[in-house]
């Protein structure tokens, strides 16, 4: 199985993906992961990613583009994969879709997890998350309820930030939701509901496929 996760910041792709993750038993890639822990290593990578993640903009497609092909290269993904913030830009699905098929493999959906935006701002500033195990709460907790870590905001959940995020996903990334529908790949699900919800619908749709 074969997925690309949709859907602004703070709908709730990444609890969506973990989910996936351990249903279908597939390689999550996340690009945000990725960038962050380059940024966090201080590599080359995350020194050049990190003035655009600093202000919500997005890091140029042919450095993320260059982090996908190679991650899809390895092992784990030949059982499947959950793309979770990319592709981000129509030149990125359009790399997607010919690196695929130099592999010799295809999307089987793209789900868009639908919310408000102005539920997202609310989400956004008020997400908190764990230090340790990634686990993501909210800014009523400060130790984490799995594994007890310190919970943290992450510095683009910031209220201007996430403002220019949401700005950057109209322009950029919801013109995707064309491009997979025109493939007849695209299941749109609203994600302004319980996780357990959300993700029930997503299972419904994938076992049609
Ligand atoms: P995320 O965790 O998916 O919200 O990503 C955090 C930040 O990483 C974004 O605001 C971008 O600056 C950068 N980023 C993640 N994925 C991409 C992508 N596919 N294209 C460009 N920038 C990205």
């Amino acid at each position: 199985m074969n997925i690309v996760l949709l859907g602004a910041p703070g709908a709730g792709k990444g609890t969506q993906a973990a989910k996936l993750v351990s249903e279908y038993d597939i390689a999550h890639i996340s690009t945000g992961d990725i960038l962050r822990a380059a940024v966090k290593n201080m590599t080359p990578l995350g020194k050049e990613a990190k003035t655009y993640m600093d202000k919500g903009d997005l890091v140029p497609d042919y450095v993320v583009i260059g982090l996908v092909k190679e991650r899809l290269q390895e092992k784990d993904t030949e059982k499947g994969f959950i793309l979770d913030g990319f592709p981000r830009t129509t030149a990125q699905a359009v790399a997607l879709t010919s690196e695929l098929a130099d592999l010799g493999r295809n999307i089987d959906a793209a789900i868009a997890v639908v919310v408000d935006p102005e539920v997202i701002v609310e989400r956004l500033t008020s997400r908190r998350l764990c230090h340790a195990c990634g686990h993501i709460g909210t800014a009523a907790i400060t130790e984490c309820p799995v594994c007890g870590g310190q919970m943290y905001q992450r510095d683009d959940d910031k209220p201007e930030t996430v403002r220019n995020r949401l700005d950057v996903y109209e322009k950029s990334t919801a013109p995707l939701l064309d491009y997979y529908k025109g493939a007849d790949l695209l299941v749109e699900v609203d994600g302004d509901r319980p996780v357990d919800t959300v993700f029930a619908d997503i299972r419904a749709a994938l076992a049609k496929n």
